[in-house]
């Protein structure tokens, strides 16, 4: 079923009875040419490039729950491509121009939002820090700009400029970044996939691969065994135990990272803001709520909720910056499975298993990359070699000591 304005008219006016499953429930075949592990954003999108712009056939994903219901459902939904580093930025400004042109590509409503994002400066180190990420941002094509304090003030002038330990003194934006909506990105490349024919399979949780000689032909499902040729992991969060059924070991942590929501509000900030001296980030939904987030959990977590001492640490960034929200109430918090890797950045690769190919290591910036994470996946999947924009991403950066460090932390995962 295509979507028009027409369709919608037409559905109003005789009780929405035409509309359809947006994508079937099929029984899993014997074999397949691809399967995808993983039915979150990446598994997803990488199904769906594989059969829409690399014309493969014969592909399933499957997913141990339902589409939608691992973090890309979970995110704070942002999107940008304001990175420092060569290994980075050509990637996500990729997956930005992917971003613009997704809705008309799917044929579906993901509210994408260029809604532009700014991330404050505090100190004048701060600066000259954010001026050299905007110069290598535009180097690379992407946009990029300096605010004054006045220009932010004039954005949003409830902010507390004169706070005694983080002054605001201007920010770097990136009128481009945005938010988008985040299921949607799943059910729209679920229905994408589906329609080219690839199987959508729920409930089936992989729980074991066979490997023979140092090459996959298939993996144990909790609905049987079914056979590959090619097998792609996508699941994030799980991606070590996933993987530990190869036998690998990742250079991976996971860790729990929450997210928040308050009650609906009116207009207060139409664009989406980071606090450049403690970890917090917002914007503001469709329907008025605050989405806001932080840090990760500082400890190593399967558990997909969180604990207090983060919430704390939240509520304090927000209220250092924003002190207008101090009686504002909490609706909701929740929590994902972050796939934190050594340097923050991720990993599409090969493994040494013929056959099986990983995706991983998203951290918490993953969301934003789901377009572009899903077509090179689907490219080395294809053509077995990296695509351009994706060279820097694989397993032996971290042999050669070629770390991606955005954040100049070193190889601690929980401080990415
Ligand atoms: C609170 C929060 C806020 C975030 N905010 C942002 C943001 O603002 N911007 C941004 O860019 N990123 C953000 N992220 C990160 C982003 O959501 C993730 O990096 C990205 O969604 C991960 O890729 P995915 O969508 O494929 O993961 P998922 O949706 O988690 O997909 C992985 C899937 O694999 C499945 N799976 C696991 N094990 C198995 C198995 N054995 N068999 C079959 N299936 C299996 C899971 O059920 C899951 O559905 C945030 C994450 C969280 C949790």
């Amino acid at each position: 079923m295509r979507y028009s304005g027409f369709r919608v008219i037409a559905e109003a006016l005789t009780g929405h009875k035409g509309w359809k499953p947006v994508w079937r429930d099929p029984v899993p075949q014997a074999e397949y040419d691809y399967i995808i592990i993983g039915g979150g954003g990446h598994g997803l999108a990488t199904a769906y490039y594989l059969a829409k712009e690399f014309g493969q056939a014969r592909i399933a994903v499957l997913e141990k729950g339902y589409l939608g219901g691992g973090n890309v459902g979970r995110n704070t939904t942002i999107i940008r491509s304001n990175y420092l580093l060569d290994g980075n930025e050509p990637f996500y400004e990729f997956s930005l121009k992917l971003w613009e042109g997704l809705e008309q590509d799917f044929n579906y409503n993901a509210m994408v939002s260029q809604r532009g994002i700014i991330n404050l400066i505090h100190t004048d180190a701060q600066r000259d820090a954010f001026t050299r990420r905007a110069n290598a941002m535009m180097l690379h094509g992407a946009d990029a700009e300096m605010l004054s304090r006045e220009q932010v003030r004039k954005l949003y002038p409830w902010l507390n400029f004169d706070n005694a330990r983080f002054p605001i003194k201007g920010a770097i934006a990136q009128r481009r970044g945005g938010t988008v909506r985040h299921d949607a990105v799943a059910w729209g490349y679920a229905r994408g996939a589906d329609l080219r024919g690839v199987d959508l399979i729920q409930n089936c949780e992989v729980t074991g691969m066979r490997i023979v000689g140092g090459r996959i032909l298939g993996v144990e499902t909790s609905r049987g065994y079914i056979g590959a040729k090619k097998v792609g992991v996508a699941v994030a969060g799980s991606s070590s135990k996933v993987m530990a059924h190869a036998g690998m070991r990742l250079p991976i942590e996971s860790h729990v990272l929450q997210a928040f929501v308050s009650e609906g509000l009116k207009p207060l900030i139409d664009g989406v803001m980071t606090f450049g001296a403690g970890h917090f980030y917002v914007s503001q939904s469709d329907k008025g709520g605050l989405v806001f987030g932080g840090d990760i959990d500082g400890y190593n977590s399967y558990a997909q909720r969180g604990n207090l001492p983060v919430i704390e640490d939240v509520a304090e960034g927000g209220m250092a910056l924003m002190p207008a929200i101090g009686r504002v109430r909490l609706l909701r918090s929740w929590g994902g499975i972050m796939d934190m890797s050594m340097d923050g950045s991720p990993i599409i690769d090969k493994t040494p298993v013929e056959g099986l190919y990983f995706n991983g290591g998203w951290c918490y910036g993953g969301f934003k990359a789901t377009p572009a994470s899903g077509w090179c996946f689907a490219h080395l999947l294809a053509k077995d070699e990296s695509h351009t924009t994706a060279r820097a991403y694989r397993f032996d950066r971290f042999l050669k000591g070629l770390m991606i460090d955005e954040k100049g932390q070193g190889a601690t995962p929980n401080l990415h």
